[in-house]
């Protein structure tokens, strides 16, 4: 066994050459467009609508502002149903709109909103579900539309961990009212930060667009409190070029997930998901679940182990959003209410995945897990 002298992180940003890049800031430089619906952000909104199969696309400085921005969007007050399990900044974007974060469980199979415990949650102050595509897998869409419709409810998908994720070929951001996007860094697909919505009809684009760039709907005319959460040019640039190599990206990550998938497959008190059929998975994530009793260690033991090694493996989604200051205050937050959720963020850990990742890195990553 070798031990690899570099840090592995769980993730590593997919960086185009550089020299491919330098084209795009000599033409930023020479138009002296930096932001403000620039070229190349023109030119990634609609290249992107082509790629993931939606109609309308509103880019953004990151997937949090576009969260919150999408929430003003849709006029959403009151309650809003959400999982626990997710990155912290879901919850965030309902805080930062004085909108109550509403917990409900998660399912066991892939840690999604679970549809069955939804309704139990609904008040008459509900207005809205926020569910999470966590770690890509898509969420039950049909109930939700369901729940959604017989209550009257609207439905705003964070989909920040997709990317061009597709159930029986239609992309999953065709579903909700609105989706969001991250184009973070540590994404599937990059511009530094950056984010985006996804709507239905060009009366929303327009909505979100003005939203995002301080309410204004012309030179004088400003029709809405609006914030400034613009994506630049430089950003789009870097979404351009990284949408010339993102099936590429996407496969390498999907090797990586295989090898994985059969080195641990048959470790007693390992699990991982598998491919879902009829499902085009984007590998943003690669999440084990150790079962501590079966397994003779727990996942903390197991993530130290791995830190001895080098290799930072991160606890997604450890600890529940519920379990933080600002929210465990909420009676959907008190302990037992999730118990699938309160389970797995013990047992969870996400496993490095990304392009560069070399396979014999994989390779020793699981011998570490092993023993
Ligand atoms: C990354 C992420 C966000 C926030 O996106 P940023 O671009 O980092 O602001 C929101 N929700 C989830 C589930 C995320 O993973």
């Amino acid at each position: 066994m070798t031990q690899p002298e570099k840090k592995i992180f769980v993730t590593q940003p997919a960086l185009p050459p550089l020299e491919e890049f330098i084209p795009y800031l000599e033409k930023i430089w020479e138009n002296k467009i930096l932001t403000n619906n620039g070229p190349f952000h023109q030119e990634l909104e609609a290249e992107l609508c082509n790629y993931l199969g939606v109609k309308y696309i509103s880019l953004f400085c990151n997937g949090t502002m576009a969260l919150i921005t999408a929430l003003q969007a849709l006029h959403i007050t009151g309650e809003v149903i959400t999982t626990p399990f997710s990155f912290v900044a879901t919850t965030h974007a309902l805080w930062w709109n004085n909108i109550k974060p509403v917990f409900v469980d998660i399912e066991a199979d892939y840690f999604t909103l679970n549809t069955a415990k939804i309704e139990a949650a609904i008040t008459p102050n509900t207005t809205a579900i926020l569910p999470v595509h966590v770690y890509g897998n898509p969420c039950n869409m049909e109930a939700i539309k369901h729940i959604a419709d017989t209550y009257n409810l609207k439905v705003i998908y964070d989909a920040a961990h997709t990317f061009g994720v597709t159930v029986k070929d239609i992309p999953i951001l065709q579903f909700g009212d609105l989706s969001v996007m991250s184009f973070h860094a540590t994404k599937v697909f990059n511009t530094f930060e950056g984010g985006a919505i996804v709507c239905h009809d060009e009366t929303m684009k327009k909505r979100i667009d003005n939203l995002k760039n301080f309410g204004f709907a012309g030179e004088t005319t400003v029709v809405a409190p609006g914030i400034n959460a613009k994506m630049n040019e430089v950003q789009a640039a870097m979404g351009l070029l990284q949408l010339k190599t993102i099936d590429a990206i996407i496969e390498k990550r999907k090797h990586i997930a295989e090898l994985y998938r059969k080195e641990l497959s048959g470790v007693a008190g390992i699990r991982f998901l598998e491919d879902i059929p009829d499902v085009k998975h984007c590998y943003s994530y690669f999440p084990i679940l150790i079962d501590k009793d079966t397994f003779g260690t727990s996942r903390d033991a197991v993530y130290e182990t791995l830190k001895e090694h080098n290799i930072y493996g991160r606890r997604y989604f450890y600890p529940l959003i519920s379990q933080f200051p600002t929210y465990k205050g909420l009676e959907s937050a008190q302990a037992g209410k999730m118990p699938i959720a309160e389970k797995v963020t013990e047992e969870v850990i996400c496993l490095p995945i990304y392009p560069e990742l070399d396979l014999n890195a994989v390779m020793n990553i699981c011998d570490i897990i092993r023993g």
